[in-house]
């Protein structure tokens, strides 16, 4: 069906789309250009320094991870050395950096690696996706900051900005990243992404975008359309969705567990006295969820780290 003239004329053509998102990507890139910010991982191209950087940052802030990266790194060097030092002296050296289910797949990750690609870490999206613990912003991020390919990286920071910058709407993953694959500019896969997740993380922000200083203001459709209630972000799929309150949740009873078993294994007594005394069925329930999970084994003797 063909659109009355006066809206044909108002809606974009699919050449403009694309010369509209490579500009955004431009512009984003160029601002990049003028200072990242500093990061250990990002002074190296090492495929195994790149994927233990990437899943130290599926969940936590990189300010946090950067204070601990190296001395972890320096531990966990290499698939081969993280494999030698088994799963126990894995979540032992990751005391302090929660979620401790990712010490464990980095730990399965380098043993398949170890196993299944001679020590060195893949290049292929397809075998990257093989790894346990990798998923598809992982697999792409190793790619772009080892393998430095023009591909998109997709987290939440990114969704962000192609919701509000390139979109000026909410949308869907696989909307987002098909986006975002067009944002790139060509040869400049490292460098812009980086920019990038700076730009999500420093200035368009979740709560109170710094949208004075944003580079790409003048681009924004979010913007142009008067910050149209609501906030595209906040229905785009990949966006984070605020946590639930960790005191008392079973997270904290999960972690302050794996916490006690990091001084070696513990009868259920020692462990119910040391996590929470005053709710017993809240620390089985905690060694139960850690068992499935294989952080922690039960034996005859108590519970230790798997
Ligand atoms: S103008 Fe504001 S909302 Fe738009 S991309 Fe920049 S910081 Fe985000």
């Amino acid at each position: 069906m063909n659109l009355p003239r006066s809206a044909a004329s108002l809606t974009p053509t699919e050449a403009q789309r694309t010369r509209a998102l490579r500009l955004l990507g431009r512009r984003i890139d160029a601002w990049g250009a003028r200072g990242l910010r500093e990061f250990p991982w990002r002074e190296t191209r090492e495929p195994w320094a790149i994927l233990v950087a990437e899943v130290l940052l599926q969940q936590t802030q990189a300010p946090r991870i950067a204070e601990r990266y190296e001395a972890l790194l320096s531990d966990l060097s290499t698939p081969d050395a993280t494999v030698a030092l088994g799963k126990a002296g894995v979540l032992i050296r990751w005391t302090g950096l929660g979620y401790n289910s990712r010490a464990v797949r980095l730990f399965l990750a380098a043993t398949m690696i170890v196993e299944r690609f001679g020590g060195e870490v893949p290049s292929t999206r397809e075998d990257l996706l093989s790894l346990p613990g990798i998923g598809p912003y992982t697999a792409a991020a190793i790619e772009v900051f080892a393998y430095e390919r023009d591909r998109a990286v997709y987290d939440t920071n990114v969704a962000r900005v192609i919701a509000r910058a390139a979109l000026g709407a909410s949308t869907t993953a696989a909307k987002g990243w098909e986006v975002a694959e067009r944002m790139v500019p060509p040869k400049r896969g490292w460098s812009y992404n980086q920019a990038l997740l700076d730009l999500g993380a420093t200035i368009c922000t979740a709560r109170n975008p710094r949208c004075e200083q944003c580079p790409v203001a003048s681009l924004c459709q979010w913007r142009r359309a008067g910050y149209a209630d609501p906030d595209p972000a906040r229905q785009t799929a990949g966006t984070s969705r605020p946590q639930g309150t960790f005191k008392g949740s079973a997270r904290e009873a999960r972690g302050n567990v794996v916490e006690v078993l990091r001084s070696g294994k513990k009868s259920r007594e020692e462990l119910i006295a040391a996590v929470d005394p005053t709710n017993e069925a809240r620390v089985e329930r905690a060694i139960e969820g850690l068992v499935r999970d294989g952080i922690v084994r039960v034996t005859r003797s108590g519970v230790a780290l798997a």
